[in-house]
């Protein structure tokens, strides 16, 4: 089926997962749109510009496009690279910056609404990941232009007194990269150590900069206030207001639940908000509406990665082609 503005499938979201998605439906000869928001694979054109992904290389492979990089582990910007590749190699049908704004479901087909136009489609993937939506600390001063959600590059940093708040691998990342490009770095840690899941070549090198007081780290302290140049903390010393420049909340993003379920997608009770899906086919309680990618995994958003995740597209699109047959 395609007619204009119609498609057996429309995939929201033109992430790696959401590319996959496409290859596959293009293997499998249906017609096919992927509407994307933002630029192509815009969650990694947002990652930190220095980042270092944590799988090699040919575990970031979709379409049997062969992904080379210079190091075992790629960067951000052979990422991007190779995306753009696999995008031109299979020539895929994207629609980039527009996004799309609900989805609903009549008489077997589903509308999607888009703030350029109307689609209709058989099928439906979510792949809209999760990085969107930062978890907010909900302070007051939090809308200060000093307060970050997204962290680029160490240089503006220099000689600057920085919080960076959270104990997962993004604060980590951000508090030794801003530290060695001379920025004068307090973590404001709400858990009483360094996380776990931390990667385990990064975590002595944190804790040893703790130790040694290159870092300043308060745990089971909390911002309770941002005011232009001083961040109040509770700790367990007691209330404390340290000199500060900038605030970088590393505090983790969330997936778009209110869009989700607007689409009519239920949730398990549990306490990551799992969304329901069969995980065989990865149809949710709605009818021909699937997800993909890292959304599957709710508020546990180091469940599903790229790695893992890449296989969603082909349980999708054998279950679609089972259902057309
Ligand atoms: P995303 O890449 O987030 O794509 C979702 C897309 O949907 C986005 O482009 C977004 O703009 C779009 N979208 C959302 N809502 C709408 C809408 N309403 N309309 C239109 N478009 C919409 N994974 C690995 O496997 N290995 C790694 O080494 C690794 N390293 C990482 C390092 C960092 C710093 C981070 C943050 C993540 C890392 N990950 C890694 C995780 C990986 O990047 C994600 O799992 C991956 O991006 C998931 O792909 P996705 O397609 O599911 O979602």
């Amino acid at each position: 089926m395609q007619s204009e503005n119609q498609y057996d499938i429309v995939i929201i979201g033109a992430g790696p997962i959401g590319l996959a998605c496409g290859i596959e439906a293009n293997k499998a000869g249906l017609s096919y749109l992927i509407i994307e928001k933002g630029c192509l694979v815009n969650s990694l054109y947002h990652y930190p510009l220095n980042m270092t992904f944590f799988s090699t290389s040919e575990r970031l492979e979709i379409g049997d496009v062969p992904f080379i990089s210079h190091g075992p582990k790629p960067n951000r910007a052979e990422s991007l690279e190779y995306y753009r590749r696999v995008c031109s190699t299979w020539q895929l049908n994207v629609k980039l910056y527009e996004e799309v704004k609900s989805v609903t479901t009549e008489n077997g087909f589903h509308n999607i609404t888009t703030q350029k136009g109307n689609y209709k489609a058989k099928a439906i993937i979510l792949s809209l990941g999760f990085y969107d939506l930062p978890y907010l600390l909900n302070v007051p001063g939090e809308d200060l232009q000093k307060v970050k959600h997204y962290y680029d590059e160490p240089h503006p940093y220099f000689g600057q007194n920085i919080i960076v708040v959270g104990a997962a691998n993004s604060a980590v990342d951000v508090a030794l990269e801003t530290y060695r490009k001379g920025a004068f770095v307090t973590m404001v840690i709400r858990e009483s150590a360094i996380l776990d899941s931390v990667k385990y070549w990064v975590k002595p090198d944190i804790e040893n900069r703790i130790k040694e007081g290159s870092i300043k780290a308060y745990f089971n302290s909390e911002i309770q206030e941002i005011k232009q140049t001083s961040v109040i903390i509770k700790t367990p010393q007691g209330i404390l207001e340290i000199q500060n420049d900038f605030v970088l909340a590393m505090t983790g993003y969330q997936p778009p639940f209110d869009f989700m379920q607007a689409c009519g997608i239920k949730f398990q009770n549990d306490e990551f908000h799992t969304p329901i899906y069969d995980e065989k086919s990865m149809e949710t309680n709605v009818r021909s509406l699937y997800l993909a990618g890292v959304v599957c995994g709710g508020l546990k958003t180091n469940k599903w990665f790229i790695e893992n995740s890449r296989v969603h597209a082909e349980m999708i699109m054998e279950h679609v082609k089972n259902r057309t047959n």
